[in-house]
């Protein structure tokens, strides 16, 4: 029996579909309305004034794929508020309108309406490009490391102040905005700086009580409807919570009294926490879905206005219930729109169990703080839509019926199975483990990171569904094996494997004596090895998570753990993806002792011999057990063997041998996916296409003598 025909299931569904109806109501927001209740609240991008027709085109997919509100990031209004080197928007003047007019007509194209988030940063502003000396609600120095200070505002800094936001809301109003922010959250902003103690100590009408600190937003408030409120509703963004406790705002405390103060003012309450890494809170740190809302559930019971929730939400169940419950009125997001830029139409179509899950990992964040074009493990296509003209629904067809095998079934290999399997082709995935998923199921089985099967599952769902897919397990294929297939194009995605000999960064040859000791790599922990409970080191030279992810997972049981790191802190790379203070606290309080600036010059009995970079200063640290994360070796033996001169005659079949992901060159999971996709994206593409024009380039146009 076919279960989708059965009349039990069809009820179930259709109920389904009703239960979801209530997040598919427009929602008024002052003078316009918004289709439904999913909003994409502004969230940064790494394109911003820079990347203009990307930025619109990667805006328009959302709006494509249901999204009643599409926002922009952060909107600097002033030169004074310049987070150069960082690609944020502009609206510095007129000049900057027709790149922010390409968003909106993008945007409005697809039926969405546009928001556009102004904001000056004040201290968080460090101003590198202006060189205009930042601003604050009183003398401070800078959150960066750039030895600069802000200067305290005086009054006529203030007047200037709502002058520029002013003039900002009529040039977003002229660009075809529906919806302007006054934004005061994620510690980077003036208004929020003002509205908090420990940043504002003024002893003018401006600061002391809550009155008087939450004047500055009031009038930017008052001041932008006045300006534009009769076509543009004006939205609040606001951290009710910095999730510091009696250290900073919370939401009991003054959060809820601010919204008390303010509640009528703007057309719409766009709540969440503070800071950045807060809001944008990682799996492996306990991101859970919804988990904002016990913050910010009482804000609508304090405002008539709607309210917008955040909190990492994909589950329509959950979705209406908070709608129904009157938590919210529209279901916020941005990972999970960067994820999957359908998941309202996938919700309206009965399409549930295709969403792309996002899985808490913050690579999109890290492409921010890094000053790159967004990316995301999960949707390779995000920030691809201008420049390579992808799209994360649609693929062009098969051009032939040839017949494609790909090797190897771990991120890049799935990837690159589900795109073929779209286009058309017929596609058989061969995989040596009875599990499908590779380094994304076995990293899922590490502390702290289990969300990231989800790279495998929403793959391996779709894949499943495909008549065009053959799927087999337990099939360690050998170069015969491949050619006795009659697959004409081979993908090799077989991974790669962490190093035994110390070889990486630091130590360009093989670390001496560690025959001496015990050495495992972090293959070896995924499978399951456990050291036992004796002098553990962990050498890091890789600097990006594992190494951090393993010393917590060891630090959580046993009680000698030493990580030794090359760089200045444990894990820098997670500096990106707002987790390195997470980290190294939550070694610290673990008890793992860390060492940084150090790298493992030797093995011994018992014991290595550490060097410090800065010094050349040598000690020795006890060690039982010696943990290897160093750099990796790509799984090529089986690619090189096909390519090798014997097997010419044999494979004359195969016209097309290519190897993706890890087996390429190792990087992360979303380096891999992103491979295996390209590779099928251009798996019988225009070769010259593909050589001269890798992707298209934003150049600034230079008008000629
Ligand atoms: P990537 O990140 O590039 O996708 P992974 O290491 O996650 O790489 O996945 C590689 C997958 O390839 C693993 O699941 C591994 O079992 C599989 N594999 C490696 N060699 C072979 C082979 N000869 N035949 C079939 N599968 C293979
Ligand atoms: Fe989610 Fe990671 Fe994609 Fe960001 S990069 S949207 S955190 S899956």
């Amino acid at each position: 029996m076919n279960v989708n025909n059965h009349p039990l299931k069809a009820t179930q569904l259709s109920s389904q579909a009703d239960a979801y109806d209530i997040l598919f109501e427009p929602v008024e927001i002052g003078p316009v309305t918004a289709r439904n209740r999913f909003y994409q609240v502004p969230h940064a991008c790494g394109m911003g004034h820079l990347k203009p027709r990307a930025h619109a085109a990667m805006r328009a997919v959302k709006a494509q794929g249901g999204w009643a509100v599409v926002s922009t990031e952060e909107t600097e209004i002033h030169p004074s508020s310049d987070l150069s080197p960082f690609a944020e928007q502009r609206i510095w003047d007129d000049h900057d309108i027709p790149a922010l007019r390409l968003m909106v007509d993008a945007v409005h194209a697809q039926g969405a309406l546009a928001a556009i988030e102004l904001v000056h940063n004040g201290y968080h502003a460090t101003n590198h490009y202006s060189r205009i000396p930042p601003l604050a609600p009183g003398e401070m120095s800078l959150n960066t490391n750039y030895p600069r200070q802000a200067r305290a505002m005086d009054k006529q800094d203030i007047i200037g102040l709502r002058r520029w936001h002013m003039q900002a809301a009529k040039r977003a109003k002229k660009a075809g905005f529906d919806i302007v922010y006054v934004y005061a959250g994620h510690g980077m902003t003036l208004a929020q700086q003002f509205l908090i103690p420990r940043f504002n100590q003024r002893i003018d009408e401006y600061g002391g009580s809550l009155q008087n600190r939450s004047r500055l937003t009031r009038e930017l408030l008052e001041e932008t409807k006045d300006a534009i409120g009769d076509k543009c509703a004006i939205a609040f963004r606001f951290a009710v919570d910095e999730l510091m406790g009696e250290d900073g705002m919370q939401a009991v405390e003054e959060g809820h009294e601010i919204v008390s103060l303010l509640a009528e003012l703007p057309d719409l309450w766009d709540v969440n926490v503070s800071g950045w890494e807060n809001d944008s809170l990682t799996t492996r740190f306990g991101l859970e879905e919804g988990y904002q809302v016990s913050y910010t559930k009482h804000v609508k019971s304090i405002t008539s206005k709607p309210v917008v929730s955040v909190g990492c939400f994909s589950s329509p169940d959950k979705m209406a219930a908070l709608v129904k419950g009157k938590v919210t009125d529209f279901i916020g997001a941005a990972r999970p729109s960067i994820a999957d830029p359908y998941l309202p139409e996938k919700i309206r179509d009965d399409r549930v169990d295709e969403i792309r899950e996002c899985i808490g990992c913050n690579i999109c964040v890290s492409s921010e703080t890094l000053g790159i074009p967004i990316r995301c493990t999960q949707n390779p296509t995000m920030g691809e839509e201008w420049r390579r003209k992808w799209h994360p629904e649609i693929i062009r067809p098969r051009v032939s019926d040839r017949s494609t095998l790909v090797v190897g079934a771990g991120p890049a290999g799935l990837e690159c199975a589900l795109q073929l399997g779209r286009r058309g082709y017929h596609v058989m995935v061969a995989e040596a483990s009875d599990e499908i998923g590779g380094r994304a199921l076995h990293e899922s089985r590490l502390h702290g990171l289990s969300a990231w099967r989800r790279v495998c599952d929403n793959r391996l769902y779709e894949l499943n569904q495909k008549a065009n897919v053959d799927i087999f397990r337990l099939s360690q294929l050998t170069a015969n094996d491949i050619v006795d297939t009659d697959a004409s194009a081979v993908f090799f995605a077989t991974g790669a494997k962490w190093r035994r000999d110390g070889v990486g960064r630091s130590n360009r040859r093989e670390i001496p004596g560690l025959e001496n000791i015990i050495v495992h790599t972090p293959d070896d922990i995924m499978n399951g090895v456990n050291p036992g409970n004796l002098p553990v080191v962990i050498f890091d030279d890789e600097q990006g998570y594992m190494g951090g992810v393993i010393a917590e997972q060891f630090g959580a049981t046993f009680s000698d753990v030493t990580i030794i790191t090359s760089a200045s802190v444990v894990s820098p790379f997670t500096i990106q993806t707002l987790e390195q203070e997470r980290v190294q606290s939550s070694l610290i309080k673990k008890g793992v002792k860390i060492r940084t600036g150090e790298i493992v010059a030797r093995a011994q009995d018992d014991a290595v011999e550490t060097r410090c970079l800065f010094s050349g200063r040598r000690q020795l640290v006890a060690c039982k057990i010696l943990v290897l994360v160093t750099q990796r070796t790509s799984n090529n033996d089986l690619l090189s063997t096909i390519k090798e001169a014997d097997f010419s005659s044999l494979r004359q079949h195969i016209t097309h041998i290519e190897a993706i992901g890890d087996a390429l060159a190792p990087g992360l999971i979303a380096d891999a996916v992103f491979s295996g996709h390209l590779a099928a994206q251009n798996f019988e593409g225009d070769t010259r296409e593909i050589e001269q024009a890798l992707f298209r380039r934003e150049i600034p146009a230079i008008p000629a003598d």
